[in-house]
């Protein structure tokens, strides 16, 4: 909480990574990335070694930039965190170069097999460094206070194309002995979790002028229509936070073993193929992504600590894209749903529980299992507050404002708090109290000052969810003109469980197992597992063998194993299902369903 990044080994004072280079080659049949990271520091006077995170790498060999060995010892392991890597820095240039490979379970890197693809014919390997992964693939300072540009080299078997979070400077690749070499650059100096790297048979379709997607070949053509708004979001992203600064905004869509909605790496968002919905109505996803080209990467949190910050920001602006683009009655919607999950979260936690807070205690904890929708909800719920209070044109100025002063630096909230002090409260006490900028900081619970959003549409969907729990029939229901967001919210509202009959009645009258929706399709599972529905038990096992995302998975194993009737299901799907899930979303249904 004071500013010290305690997720990592790091000691950045005494000496920092300011650079890697990374030249690397993917070894697909033994799961491994064999390579050099060359890392450009920059120590203290005085300073005798610096310090890296490493976790499941093997240390081949380490010496300076032109080849001397360098002295190095390796820590405990610990099974988050991984291994201090202290390495003596060289009397000459300070360079270290970490000679290494990955073992075949590193997390940080996903291998899928050909038949695990939507192509069937290429495997496919993508990194997930968040939050604390990165060193499981390359040995660097992992720390989210540790910014650094980054250069790299890809070598990859015949058929791959590599891409990763960069500018990408031979596109079409250069051939060698049936391997394909991949250049990149990026100038911009971002924390390691934003340096991303995926292969397999990816193709690229441009939809706008700075905009482009990148997807396997064989969803290329849908990925395309689905995210042809990209450009516009962009734009109207830039209306309300400033300048794009990354260059170009690219999309990458990832296999279904991919555990997130999407994730905000600079110049290539990532993002599920389940947002494939054929009728764009997932791409708020998008709009997340996008701005956190602003909130996250432009700024970052010094601690995972102050993790709100990035996350806050985000799903204000995405709220401010989507009204910009779909009007006030949509995002209204969107925000509506989130406060309901915070609600949902805080009963769930408990109103008193450290964790609803925003700024949170995670000593000894990792971080990417600590996360709630609080940051997200709270955060933007704050921000909310204090627009109200000043009024959306001073808001948005001192937003641009902010995003400038605190560009390609990593801050935490306290600098956050000055700054927000110095450049928009001025000193007014009456404002800063009206806000309650320590109880919503440091105060667990939901604020009683909050800006409560209504939205009149899913009020409406709301009464007929009512009505249909009090018996009136499916078919008499007022669903004229609902759109997928609509039904969502529907089947969420829906009192469980519900018996068998009134069950198969809605599905047949509404038809959700064969929606291409897939938020509609995972709320309607979701009742029928509440409801211990039998017939629905195919399209959840088809359900939880063809996606890999946890907000879908997890969700789904938790309510089939709170029952006897659900959990040989979820036992017999886990076991079946397990080789596509991401490793961080498998160690943690282990949890849930082996336990
Ligand atoms: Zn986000």
């Amino acid at each position: 909480v004071n500013g010290r990044d305690i997720h990592s080994h790091a000691r950045p004072d005494e000496a920092r990574v300011v650079h890697l280079s990374l030249d690397a080659s993917l070894d697909v049949e033994a799961r491994r990335l064999r390579g050099r990271a060359t890392l450009r520091i920059e120590a203290s006077p005085g300073a005798e070694a610096v310090t890296l995170d490493t976790r499941d790498l093997r240390i081949v060999a380490i010496s300076d930039g032109s080849g001397a060995a360098l002295p190095f010892t390796l820590g405990d392991p610990d099974p988050v965190f991984g291994r201090a890597l202290r390495v003596t820095l060289p009397d000459g240039e300070p360079v270290v170069a970490v000679d290494y490979e990955t073992e075949p379970g590193s997390p940080g890197l996903h291998w899928l097999a050909a038949e695990q693809t939507a192509g069937g014919r290429i495997p496919f390997v993508f990194s997930q460094g968040h939050a604390i992964l990165t060193r499981s693939w390359i040995p660097t300072q992992d720390s989210v206070a540790v910014r650094q540009s980054y250069d790299a080299r890809i070598t990859v078997p015949e058929g791959m194309t590599a891409v990763m979070s960069a500018e990408h400077l031979t596109p079409d690749g250069v051939p060698a002995d049936g391997e394909r070499c991949f250049g990149f650059r990026l100038r911009e100096p971002i924390p390691p979790y934003l340096i991303a790297l995926a292969a397999g048979d990816i193709g690229f379709r441009p939809v706008g002028a700075r905009t482009g997607i990148f997807a396997e070949r064989a969803l290329l053509d849908r990925a395309a229509w689905e995210f042809a708004e990209m450009e516009r979001m962009l734009e109207e992203a830039e209306r309300i936070a400033g300048p794009y600064r990354w260059g170009r905004a690219d999309l990458l869509v990832l296999p279904p073993a991919f555990p997130f909605g999407g994730m905000e790496n600079p110049r290539l968002i990532y993002v599920s193929p389940t947002l494939l919905a054929g009728d764009r109505s997932l791409t708020t996803v998008v709009a997340h992504e996008l701005a956190h080209a602003w909130a996250g990467n432009l700024f970052t949190p010094a601690t995972w600590s102050d993790f709100w910050l990035n996350e806050g920001f985000t799903v204000y602006l995405e709220l401010r894209i989507q009204e910009a683009l779909q009007g006030a009655e949509r995002a209204a919607m969107l925000e509506v749903y989130g406060h309901r999950e915070w609600e949902a979260a805080v009963q769930r936690l408990g109103a008193d529980a450290p964790d609803t807070r925003l700024r949170l205690d995670l000593a000894g904890r990792d971080p990417g299992d600590a996360v709630t929708v609080v940051p997200y909800v709270k955060g933007a719920a704050l921000l909310r507050v204090i627009e109200a209070e000043v009024g959306r044109e001073r808001f948005t100025s001192y937003l641009r404002g902010w995003f400038e002063r605190a560009a390609f630096r990593s801050v935490t909230t306290a600098e956050w708090v000055a700054d927000l002090r110095e450049h928009l409260l001025a000193g007014d006490a009456g404002l800063e109290a009206r806000i309650g900028l320590r109880r919503w900081l440091d105060e667990p619970g939901v604020p009683e000052n909050r800006v409560v959003p209504r939205s009149v549409v899913l009020e409406a969907v709301e009464h007929e969810a009512e009505r249909f729990g009090s018996g009136t029939a499916a078919a008499r229901l007022a669903t004229d003109g609902w759109r997928a967001q609509e039904w969502r919210h529907f089947l969420t509202a829906i009192r469980t469980p519900l018996p068998g009959n009134r069950l198969r009645e809605l599905g047949d009258a509404f038809r959700f197992a064969a929606s291409a929706n897939a938020e509609v399709l995972f709320a309607w599972l979701r009742l029928a597992v509440r409801s211990h529905h039998d017939p629905a038990i195919p399209d959840i096992e088809r359900f939880l063998t063809s996606c890999g995302r946890a907000k879908f998975v997890r969700p789904l194993f938790a309510a089939l194993v709170e029952s006897a009737w659900g959990r040989p299901h979820a036992e017999r799907i886990f076991g079946r299902a397990r080789p596509l899930y991401h490793a961080a979303l498998a160690a943690a249904l282990e949890g849930i369903v082996g336990g």
